[in-house]
């Protein structure tokens, strides 16, 4: 590393705050077993693709780990939407489980909508289904699906713990988030609107348009989840951003063949000129793994402590915010 190139940026750590969540959400759980509930998260893995699969053994080992109950549902590529559907079903009948996930990708005939309107909502940890979906969108999640949750986790601790105070900045500054998928742009868009920030989305079509390093750089705060290895460097942000990198891109080392992952943003350029950044790996990633055992042990102490009829049809019987430092609008 160059002395030009020495990072001036504060580097979050995501992997100590990932620690402090599991001691948390470990309290949680044995909390749970002492007034005989044990909570239980299932997975359903269609086909065999790598990302999937190390996503699928990490959550795997964290629950076992904590002393979870675990399923993995795993069907071949070739499976049929109706045997993916019926899994879900299966999973949804289980007294064990409290929480699914449904990894993606799905295969392409599969549809994820067919899919997602199977899960029960209550077991549907990750808001996809259409229910839960639209209480997000309204800004009253039952779950806050875990990537945009560890992102703004992420965020608001880091804020406070530099000596800020998380609303006012998020009221002064200009959000920019790249990267509009259902579960992870969309959702962190309606997390940021929630702290009163002034919002941009982007996707691939203001790539297209040749338009993105304008709204990169007018960013205070950068939030990048598109899946594009080194997608923003640091000509264009401005001195001082503050850059969360949600992305993971496998590398494939030319000489060694070995893979490594590396994020959206051109780590060493952004962190020049950055006044933090969150490194991949060790970033959000191991803040979304322990955030989707937290969102486990909600939907266990929902259906093990709110009877059905009590239970609210708009999310509200849930502490979702609890854990974060900045209060919502
Ligand atoms: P996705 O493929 O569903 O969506 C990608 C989004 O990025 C789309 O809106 C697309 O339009 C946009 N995009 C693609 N190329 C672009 C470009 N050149 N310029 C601007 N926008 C562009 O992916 P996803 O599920 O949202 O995941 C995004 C990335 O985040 C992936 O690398 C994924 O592996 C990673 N991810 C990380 C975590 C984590 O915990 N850290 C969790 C989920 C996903």
């Amino acid at each position: 590393m160059t002395a030009a190139s020495v990072p001036q940026a504060d580097v979050i750590n995501g992997r100590a705050y990932a620690a402090d969540l599991k001691t948390r959400v470990h309290e949680d759980i044995k909390a749970l077993e002492a007034q005989g509930v044990r909570p239980g998260l299932a997975t359903v893995l269609v086909g065999d693709e790598f990302p999937a699969m190390a996503y699928e053994r990490r959550v795997r080992r964290l629950a076992e780990d904590l002393g979870c109950h675990y399923v993995g549902e795993h069907l071949p590529a070739s499976a049929e939407e109706a045997d993916v559907v019926a899994a879900v079903g299966k999973l949804d009948a289980d007294p064990r489980v409290h929480g699914i996930l449904v990894l993606r990708p799905l295969p392409r005939h599969v549809a994820e909508v067919a899919v997602y309107r199977e899960l029960d909502p209550m077991k549907d940890i990750e808001s996809v289904h259409p229910m839960n979906a639209g209480l997000l969108a309204l800004g009253r999640p039952r779950y806050i699906p875990s990537t945009p949750a560890s992102i703004f986790y992420m965020l608001d601790r880091y804020l406070r713990e530099a000596g800020h105070d998380p609303a006012e900045v998020y009221a002064r500054s200009k959000l920019v988030v790249i990267g509009r998928s259902n579960n992870v742009g969309k959702p962190a868009v309606g997390l940021a609107l929630a702290r009163n920030a002034t919002v941009s989305s982007c996707d691939v079509h203001t790539s297209r348009a040749g338009f993105l390093a304008d709204y990169t750089a007018r960013a205070d705060i950068l939030i990048v989840a598109a899946g594009v290895a080194g997608l923003v460097r640091g000509e264009h942000v401005q001195p001082g951003v503050i850059a969360i990198d949600v992305g993971i891109n496998p590398v494939e080392d030319p000489d060694s063949g070995k893979v490594h992952f590396v994020g959206d943003l051109d780590f060493e350029s952004v962190a020049a000129r950055a006044s933090a950044i969150s490194p991949v790996p060790g970033g959000v990633g191991p803040i979304t793994d322990i955030w989707l055992l937290h969102n486990t042990v909600s939907a266990a102490r929902l259906t093990a402590f709110v009877e059905p009829a009590q239970r609210s049809l708009d999310g509200a019987d849930i502490p979702q915010w609890d854990l974060f430092e900045a209060p919502r609008r």
